[in-house]
């Protein structure tokens, strides 16, 4: 009798910690495990911000899937998925198809434009090593142009980061730390350059403890930063951003961070979603379907206490990948009892750029360098989780203090 096909799509957080439990927990014995994603290499998301400014090479966010994996127990499939087909168990590839008897979906997320006209035209978004490599090097093709013309231009040398949440403030810090160097670089005066902090919302970085809040603007601002909070962006364009009222910020570098929704594939394949994502039953199954999990960015849990979603993060596609691997492996030695998923948050830790950061881990409030320490004690954790030591020592952040 033949093995059941277990396909697990996209290799990040809960892909990647997927197809790695079940290969430790031998499932490769009882079903033909594959792992389909579009590179080669999987890549640290939460790491983006850094490459993306500049102050961090990407390779020391990627590694090749085949280093972490073994192919010889799992397959390895290098294609991009263009659509789940329910009703016959397949999904489509761009270059072929495959049968699946179980399927993870862990494809990840999509900017989410809330369809402000003029963000897929012309701002950047920070989702994979491709898209941050070629945001930083068109800031410094913007550095590099800026003395090649007599009459100068300086909306080269303004740089908008549409939404103050997580990702826009990792990025901003990173960037307010990458200028000094490239000014230096460029022969470019520092106060030529600016760096616009844009959040719709009353405050930056919402939800998060104020005096964190009040910590890092005040950091950044101290960099150069400009916030302008309370302000929607309306539109997009090739000259800039405008802002609700008319004003206009002029500007070559849109980088649009203003939160995500799940990949478009979900839509496209018929489930019902919000926000791109689809609320997955406490087995991290799909409603309706008994054969398919839903991970990470990709799924919607409901924090109970609060009634509204928990924000999608790696902490959680990681430990959902747990539960799933677990589930999986019931479900092939014939149990239908499966775990339910509880989300166990151990804090956040967002970091400023240098050796800076804030977080709150339980209820302790970290800042500066201690804060600094923890974002990289948690990196580090992952890369043990997924590869064991030899990936930390490989991949690992050492520069603590
Ligand atoms: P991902 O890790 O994004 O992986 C999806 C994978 O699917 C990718 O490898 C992609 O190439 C592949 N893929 C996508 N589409 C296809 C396709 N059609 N075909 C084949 N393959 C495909 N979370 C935290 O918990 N803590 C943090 O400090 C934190 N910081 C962040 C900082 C930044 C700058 C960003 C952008 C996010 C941060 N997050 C953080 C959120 C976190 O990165 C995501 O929640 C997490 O990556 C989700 O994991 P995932 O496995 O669902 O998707």
């Amino acid at each position: 009798n033949k093995k059941p096909k277990i396909v697990i799509l996209g290799a990040g957080y809960g892909g990647m910690m997927t197809a790695s439990r079940l290969q430790k927990a031998n499932a490769y014995q009882d079903a033909e495990i594959t792992l389909v994603n579009k590179h080669n290499y999987h890549y640290q998301t939460t790491w983006l911000h850094e490459p993306a400014a500049g102050t961090l090479h990407h390779d020391r966010t990627r590694m090749l899937i085949d280093s972490v994996i073994d192919t010889n127990k799992i397959n390895f499939v290098k294609d991009a998925v263009s659509e789940i087909k329910t009703d016959e168990k397949k999904v489509i590839l761009e270059n072929g198809e495959l049968e699946y008897d179980y399927l993870v979906v862990g494809l990840g997320s999509e900017p989410e434009t809330f369809g402000i006209p003029g963000v897929n035209e012309h701002a950047f978004s920070i989702r994979s090593v491709n898209s941050v490599r070629l945001i930083r090097e068109h800031i410094e093709y913007m550095f590099a142009n800026y003395n090649k013309e007599e009459e100068k231009h300086d909306d080269y040398l303004h740089f908008v980061v549409a939404g103050a949440g997580f990702t826009g403030i990792e990025f901003v810090g990173e960037l307010s730390e990458r200028v000094p160097e490239l000014c230096a670089e460029y022969d470019i005066a520092r106060e030529k350059v600016k760096i616009y902090s844009v959040e719709a919302a009353p405050t930056a970085l919402p939800g998060f403890d104020e005096d964190l809040v009040t910590y890092a603007m005040n950091l950044l601002e101290d960099r150069g930063v400009e916030f302008l909070i309370n302000t929607p962006i309306e539109e997009v364009t090739a000259e800039g951003v405008k802002l609700k009222g008319g004003e206009e910020i002029k500007s070559r570098t849109v980088v649009w961070t203003t939160g995500v929704r799940g990949s478009s594939i979900l839509d496209k394949s018929g489930f019902e979603t919000m926000r791109g994502r689809i609320k997955v039953e406490k087995d991290l199954r799909a409603p309706g379907h008994d054969d398919i999990f839903v991970i990470g960015d990709c799924a919607l849990i409901i924090n109970e206490e609060i009634n509204r979603p928990y924000p999608p993060t790696a902490q959680i596609a990681i430990q959902q990948a747990l539960t799933c691997a677990k589930n999986l492996k019931a479900l092939l030695a014939g149990s239908e009892k499966l775990q339910e998923f509880k989300p166990d948050i151990k804090g956040t830790v967002a970091s400023l750029g240098g050796k800076e950061a804030i977080g709150l881990v339980g209820s302790k409030k970290l800042f500066g360098t201690t804060a600094s320490a923890m974002k990289k004690v948690i990196d580090n954790k992952y890369l043990y989780q997924l590869g064991g030591m030899p990936l930390v020592l490989k991949k690992g952040k050492f520069n603590v203090f």
